[in-house]
């Protein structure tokens, strides 16, 4: 029988040199498969073509065939510690978590099947740029922690993307509520005997009801649960430079599943959406003031997708406490919080008592 290169399963989403053999690794310099030996790079093939959105009730129970690995012969592995799952592809590995710095204890097992991944930032800042963005990030800052310095190094932060959910939707809602109407009285008032003027405002209330209906277009839903959630608020991204996903762009790279799943996405969707309908419907009720007693929606036509973005993450301990820092892998932007090194903080203090001792000191005997 004739050897297929296609059906043989080793070769699925392994990325080898086709100069020397290698394995080939996603590049954020050029956006290419880059061989780290013999530098010779490779286009990202487009299997799949375009990003589409998926129906959101057809992967709700989603039977097996809906669902796939990240990638053929990828792996994962979790963190005992908290708990995130990260998928890679072989030769790349897992020893430490990015997330909270524990050290994988569990072995990696193949990849579990999961709703695949649409679009995909690519990482377009390299390991080495952002270790240059923390380093200076972390000389901007005052009595830093020697743990915080030692996370500024290349090889103590990872390249992992970090999901999203998006959703579109019709809505179409029903609501109860009030209009009030302003109109003002003119009341007098004594002032030191002297009979004064003042209009007054008073609120007439009219019972509302109606309808109001709404198409929603791409509302972004974090899926991650292992960054703080300040971090991710402040993480912007240009989603409208999405490519579509290939198994390829996590060559080299690492990517953690979604810990929100789509139900839960959709519920913190129908949150965020909410929101956006309280404010039609108050612009539907109109008046000088709104009360809102009820809103019912109806949601139709749900797509959704599932998308990755690149962050370089790491963390550290400072008197037993976990600290994070990420940057995101588009811009380079880092977040991060820091604790104070009491002890330098109290180095200082001791130095600069010394030294008003010393003053004092050379001061009196002056005299
Ligand atoms: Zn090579
Ligand atoms: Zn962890």
């Amino acid at each position: 029988m004739q050897d297929n290169p296609q059906i043989n399963k080793e070769n699925i989403n392994r990325f080898l040199c086709e100069n020397c053999g290698a394995n080939m690794v996603f590049d954020p310099r050029n956006g290419r498969l880059t061989c780290p030996y013999c530098e010779s790079t490779k286009a990202i093939e487009q299997t799949g073509g375009t990003i589409t959105e998926k129906d959101f009730h057809s992967f709700l129970r989603p039977d097996s065939e809906r669902l796939q690995p990240m990638a053929q012969n990828a792996m994962q592995v979790s963190c005992e510690t908290c708990g995130a799952t990260v998928t890679f592809v072989p030769p790349e590995t897992a020893r430490n978590c990015d997330f909270c710095g524990g050290k994988f204890v569990a072995q990696p097992k193949s990849a579990d099947p999961l709703v695949a991944p649409e679009g995909v930032l690519p990482f377009s800042v390299t390991t080495q740029s952002a270790s240059g963005a923390l380093k200076s990030w972390i000389s901007s800052r005052w009595f830093a922690p020697n743990n915080l310095k030692v996370l500024a190094q290349p090889d103590k932060i990872g390249s992992v993307y970090i999901p999203y959910w998006t959703f579109d939707a019709d809505s179409a809602s029903d609501y109860t509520g009030e209009r009030g109407e302003y109109y003002y009285v003119t009341e007098h008032y004594e002032d030191n005997g002297e009979t004064k003027s003042r209009q007054v405002r008073h609120t007439n209330w009219f019972g509302a009801s109606g309808a109001v209906s709404r198409h929603f277009d791409d509302l972004y839903i974090p899926a991650t649960k292992s960054l703080l959630p300040d971090y991710v608020k402040h993480l912007s991204w240009e989603f409208g430079e999405l490519v579509p996903y290939e198994p390829a762009y996590l060559a080299g790279h690492k990517a953690q599943t979604y810990q929100v799943t789509l139900e839960e996405g959709f519920e913190l969707f129908k949150q965020d959406a909410a929101g956006i309908i309280y404010n039609d419907v108050r612009h539907d009720i109109g008046g000088d003031e709104q009360q809102v007693h009820s809103v019912n929606t109806d949601y139709s036509n749900v797509t959704f997708k599932h998308l990755l973005v690149p962050v370089y993450a790491g963390a550290y301990r400072y008197n037993n406490k976990v600290f994070q820092i990420v940057v995101n892998g588009r811009t380079g932007e880092v977040q991060g919080e820091r604790p104070y090194s009491w002890l330098k903080i109290g180095c200082l203090t001791v130095v600069i008592l010394i030294v008003l001792i010393i003053i004092l000191l050379i001061a009196s005997t002056g005299k």
